[in-house]
């Protein structure tokens, strides 16, 4: 894949953003030089889902790349990113959330976490339920994780070709954020992150409350 067409997809995809809305280049399954070609073209935040792939990448690539870990992330794995990472954008779990507070701590560090809420029609392991969402905010333990900041709430619509399901998907997600943020965040002005909408959804997902968007397929091409 040639240079050009990671920087023109790039392009093309940020002229459809609308203002405000933060663009994650999904980076995972692609070569280093194609996320070069990006960074180059002015992109500087990535999105990774795979530890050891991305261990690769950091390792190869300027250090002013903001990575985010979009995957699930195994607690056993949290040491290796801790170092660096700047955003786990799916957090599930009370702890993970623990484990990712305590490697912060030992790198002297604060990493940004969103909360990844389960809203779509497929089964899925991962995710909070609305519900358990309220219930594990409400518990209160996270407020003494000195070393995390949570920013916001992610979501991912069902797999399907319903726009107005994927829509209404999503509107439950930001009336959550909003129902979240007034409860608890009411005094902290960094939960301000709305990560939902992927290559195949974006334009819905922006018009639908997001402001951070991921996207792979339509920058760097179908993953092998
Ligand atoms: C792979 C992935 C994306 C990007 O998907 P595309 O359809 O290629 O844009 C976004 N979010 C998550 C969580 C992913 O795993």
């Amino acid at each position: 894949m040639s240079g050009n067409y990671v920087a023109r997809q790039l392009q093309t995809v940020k002229q459809t953003l609308n203002n405000g809305v933060q663009l994650v280049a999904v980076s995972k399954f692609h070569p280093a030089e194609n996320i070069e070609q990006a960074y180059t073209a002015g992109q500087r935040i990535f999105g990774e889902s795979r530890v050891q792939e991305l261990q690769q990448k950091v390792e190869q690539l300027p250090r002013d790349i903001e990575w985010h870990f979009i995957g699930h992330l195994q607690t056993n794995k949290v040491k290796y990113i801790a170092p660096y990472i700047t955003a786990v954008d799916a957090v599930d779990s009370e702890r993970l959330l623990a484990e990712i507070n305590r490697r912060a701590e030992e790198n002297d560090r604060v990493i940004d976490v969103l909360l990844e809420v389960h809203l779509a029609a497929e089964e899925t392991k991962y995710g909070f339920t609305p519900q358990a969402c309220r219930e594990f905010l409400d518990a209160g333990t996270w407020k003494a994780m000195t070393h995390i900041r949570i920013r916001g709430l992610m979501t991912m619509a069902s797999n399907t070709t319903d726009e107005a399901q994927i829509a209404a998907e999503f509107d439950k997600a930001h009336a959550l954020f909003h129902e979240l943020r007034e409860k608890h965040f009411a005094n902290s002005p960094h939960f301000n992150i709305r990560s939902w909408g992927m290559s195949g959804d974006y334009l819905i997902a922006q018009n639908h409350g997001s402001n951070m968007v991921r996207i792979g397929t339509a920058i760097f091409g179908l993953r092998q």
